[in-house]
């Protein structure tokens, strides 16, 4: 029941005078040579300095959706080097 609710504006650590408040606004970033535009986007923004914070998690969601392959390995791979472990098969020694 709690939709309509915005979060609580906070203090700006840039100015100490104004409060960062959440707007929706477009955000512009670049991949590769391609501008991209994202309407509505949460970023939070001092009433005073104009200082913008972006909420962690719309921005790695974000990074998700135009990287694609930014979840995968990139050809890098973990060479598991495990040493053979020595007496793996120990006899139980119990009686
Ligand atoms: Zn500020």
């Amino acid at each position: 029941m709690n939709e309509n609710i915005l979060p609580e504006p906070f203090q700006c650590d840039e100015c100490q005078a104004g409060m960062l408040r959440l707007r929706f606004i477009t955000y512009f970033t670049w991949l590769g040579e391609e501008l991209i535009t994202v309407p509505n986007f949460p970023a939070w923004i001092c009433d005073v300095c104009g200082r913008r914070e972006y909420d962690e998690k719309s921005i790695s969601w974000l990074t998700m959706l135009l990287n694609p392959n930014a979840g995968k390995p990139t050809g890098r791979k973990t060479a598991s080097r495990r040493a053979t472990p020595r007496a793996a098969s120990r006899p139980s020694a119990e009686s």
